[in-house]
């Protein structure tokens, strides 16, 4: 069996290291520390907006806690993304809210505001309104922030930004990660920079952040004992793993680049290939192209062509499975368009790592050129 080629495995950059003998040697090994409060003024940094970062045990905990900070309770709603990954919605149910699913638009394959609208309004038509709106930037392409925001505006709706797929991304040369009310990133192994796990959250006030941590760490209240006035979680990213992300963060920069030049490398070589769509990059939209996808005319070329990379032990995944057409939210309203059926039907994401080594490329390219010479 040839070597397998993973969708996008962990690319560490040799710096991470350092900063973990660090957290042994002053023994630091405990769910706060240095590297935690390094990790977070790197994430703000590199932000540059004037943001404030909590560096959290996950993206699911990170969106979990915004919807907290939120308000979101039992009987609530929150309107959510369907052409997402099951994390973005999870934590909607946590709160004992309901999910409302809304379509994709085909520009970005993200929230179609006009689908946005028509959901909010028959909501509101029905007496209830929305506590939120959950937004993701998917396989790193930015959403249609302006559009989005002007919705969410004119009826007063807080957004919460995923941006677990889209560090590194841009929107009119601003960073995604900095468009919502709050904001949340993963480091999860298959993300852009990994900690092995973990996850932020981003807060445009520092009292937002404070809220944040305190939740994050059990919610002790002030006191020389243990107590307690709000029912708190266990959330907050081990001082080691801030090691790695320390680490990972020399290197993010480079990753983007990586990624996007495996993207340029599909989109050159497979060209002449009339059964196979890119997602293209708007004007002014800057993708970190996480994974690198495609369209295929039918279902039956996309599952043989998935089918023909496994048989060479190259893994490609089918796009996101919308939220929608999952059988643990069936139940959930949803406002569809039909856009994120057809691109679950038709599309596939490709190996996309930044490890990836010319000759792994080279060997993908084999293999899908010699599915359609067939
Ligand atoms: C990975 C991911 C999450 C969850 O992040 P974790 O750190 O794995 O909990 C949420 N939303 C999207 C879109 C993701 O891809």
């Amino acid at each position: 069996m040839k070597p397998k080629i993973w969708l996008s495995s962990p690319h560490m950059s040799g710096n991470e290291l350092p900063y973990i003998h660090e957290a042994f040697e002053s023994n630091w090994v405990a769910p706060l520390g240095p590297n935690v409060n390094s990790f977070e003024t790197d994430l703000q940094s590199y932000l540059e907006e004037d943001r404030h970062v909590a560096a959290l045990a996950s993206g699911t905990s990170a969106l979990h806690l915004s919807l907290i900070l939120l308000g979101v309770e039992n009987g609530d709603e929150v309107i959510c993304q369907s052409k997402t990954f099951s994390a973005s919605a999870n934590p909607i149910v946590y709160q004992g809210a309901t999910p409302i699913f809304v379509d994709s638009e085909r520009e970005t394959w993200n929230m179609c505001p006009v689908q946005l609208e028509i959901a909010i309004t028959d909501r509101l038509s029905k007496g209830i309104k929305p506590k939120a709106i959950i937004a993701v930037h998917l396989y790193g392409m930015p959403y249609k922030v302006d559009e989005i925001n002007a919705v969410a505006l004119k009826y007063d709706i807080p957004v919460i930004e995923d941006s677990a797929e889209s560090l590194g991304s841009l929107y009119k040369g601003q960073k995604c990660g900095t468009f919502g009310d709050f904001s949340i990133l993963s480091f999860n192994g298959n993300k852009i920079i990994t900690t092995s796990g973990g996850g932020a959250l981003v807060t445009k006030t520092l009292k937002q952040k404070e809220k944040a941590v305190f939740l994050a760490t059990q919610a002790r209240d002030d006191a020389p004992h243990y107590l307690h006035s709000h029912i708190g979680y266990n959330y907050r990213m081990s001082n080691i793993v801030a090691g790695i992300g320390r680490g990972q963060m020399t290197i993010l920069d480079s990753h983007v680049a990586r990624r996007r030049s495996n993207h340029e490398f599909y989109v050159n070589a497979l060209k002449n290939n009339d059964n196979i769509v890119f997602l293209q990059e708007p004007d002014g939209y800057f993708s970190n192209r996480w994974l690198s996808c495609i369209l295929l005319n039918s279902k039956s070329t996309r599952e043989g062509l998935r089918l023909a990379l496994e048989k060479e032990n190259i893994e490609s995944r089918p796009l996101w499975k919308p939220m929608h057409q999952q059988p643990v939210f069936k139940t959930a309203p949803s406002y569809l368009n039909g856009v994120s059926d057809e691109l679950f039907e038709k599309g596939l994401c490709l190996p996309s790592g930044s490890n990836l080594t010319d000759a792994e490329l080279d060997r993908v390219m084999t293999t899908i050129k010699t599915y359609f010479s067939k």
